[in-house]
């Protein structure tokens, strides 16, 4: 019998909901109109589907529909709002508030700013991957435009106190964003309830398409106002030019509808397996550890590190027959430990043997029950061929 093939990497990506997909196939060639097309009926059908969607996307996070900038994902979204500010705001000052363990996604374009006289502070986290909301307070300026401080870590699942972030940068008037693609559809996310002005998210994270997302933009209390990363026929309000992905738009509106409806449902079915997958981790094993603060935490992510077991080896023992993603990073020269816990401060060591379970709506007991066995025979077997781990073991080794 074939080994079966389980995905537990729903934080890289979820898979298209059935729902969601039957939804879209109408407007690949039943209805193809261009949404910006006024003067026939195929423009005007493809214009109220999108309207729909703007409404479904802009309802889950209790925001105006006439708040949703669609973009082609949360990369964009993050360089939309980031650029967008800062090329606006430059009269203001050029000083950006982010944190260490954002997604590249802000932290590459925060890099490219720098190199275009922006100057960036990038805040500590402490060993639970929370920032420290004095630092945060200490760090703001005069010259400081813009705070960006992610919802929810992809790697930990880590949530930041959004409401009190929100609160400190009200009282220093500075516009605060969030690339919130891991939260959104999976907890509450209400930026206009903590103050957050811009925020980034994706469907492909939430059962829907992949290729497109949406930034939101506060259009009322504060307005804010950002340059166009790209220019062309003024769609989007003038601040995303091209015509609309409108297969994708209307599979990403079915996406946050259901997501309305079944988050918290989705969500304590998630929590309880990963529960049971994370306490029989550490039954099973010694020298396991968990990564990230327990208590504000998404409900279907777990990041355990398995001492004296590389994660990419005990991956390798069940022929990656469990999609599951390590706590290394391969770059063009080397593979390299996350950022994200290594600014936890994890030792490389630590971070090479982190494993990350993200779950999602389709994963079934069955298939956490495989997983566990899967993992705790891997980082056995692993453990078993490791000289380090058997002087660990003798007590040759400290700590
Ligand atoms: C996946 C992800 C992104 C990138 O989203 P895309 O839609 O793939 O561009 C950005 N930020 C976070 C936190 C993510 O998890």
């Amino acid at each position: 019998m074939a080994a079966p093939l389980i995905y537990l990497d729903n934080n890289a990506t979820t898979p298209c909901d059935p729902r969601v997909v039957e939804f879209m196939l109408p407007y690949f060639y039943e209805k193809p109109g261009n949404a910006a097309s006024r003067n026939h009926p195929f423009g005007w059908v493809a214009e109220e589907a999108v309207m729909q969607a703007r409404d479904q996307v802009s309802e889950l996070i209790g925001v105006e529909a006439r708040e949703i900038v669609f973009t082609s994902g949360a990369t964009e979204s993050n360089n939309l709002a980031l650029k967008g500010i800062f090329e606006l705001y430059r009269r203001k000052g050029s000083h950006i508030i982010t944190v260490k363990t954002e997604h590249k996604a802000v932290l590459d374009t925060c890099g490219r700013i720098e190199r275009t006289g922006g100057e960036v502070t990038y805040l500590e986290v402490g060993m639970d991957g929370l920032i420290s909301l004095e630092a945060l307070d200490a760090a703001i300026r005069p010259d400081t435009i813009m705070v960006s401080v992610m919802w929810a870590n992809n790697e930990t699942g880590v949530v930041q106190p959004m409401q009190k972030i929100g609160e400190i940068c009200d009282k220093h008037g500075v516009l605060l964003m969030s690339d919130a693609t891991q939260a959104v559809g999976k907890i509450p996310v209400n930026p206009k309830e903590v103050g957050v002005h811009l925020m980034a998210f994706t469907a492909h994270k939430m059962y829907g398409p992949k290729g497109v997302g949406a930034l939101y933009v506060s259009r009322r209390q504060p307005r804010v106002r950002i340059a166009p990363l790209i220019d062309g026929g003024g769609h989007e309000q003038g601040m995303r030019s091209g015509t609309l992905n409108v297969p994708g738009i209307v599979g990403f509106g079915k996406a946050a509808e259901l997501a309305a409806r079944e988050m918290v449902q989705d969500g304590q079915r998630l929590r309880r397996l990963r529960d049971k997958l994370e306490n029989a981790m550490l039954n099973k094993l010694e020298e396991a550890y968990l990564n990230g603060n327990l208590e504000t935490r998404l409900p279907h992510v777990s990041n355990i590190s398995f001492r004296y077991a590389e994660s990419e080896a005990v991956m390798m023992t069940f022929n990656q027959g469990v999609a599951l993603s390590s706590g290394s990073a391969c770059t063009s020269a080397s593979i390299e430990p996350s950022h994200v816990l290594i600014a936890m401060g994890l030792s490389a060591e630590m971070a090479h043997s982190a494993l990350r379970f993200s779950l999602g709506r389709f994963n079934t007991e069955e298939e956490i029950d495989y997983a566990i066995e899967a993992v705790v025979n891997g980082v056995n077997k692993v453990r078993g061929m490791s000289p380090v781990w058997e002087l660990f073991k003798e007590g040759m080794l400290d700590g």
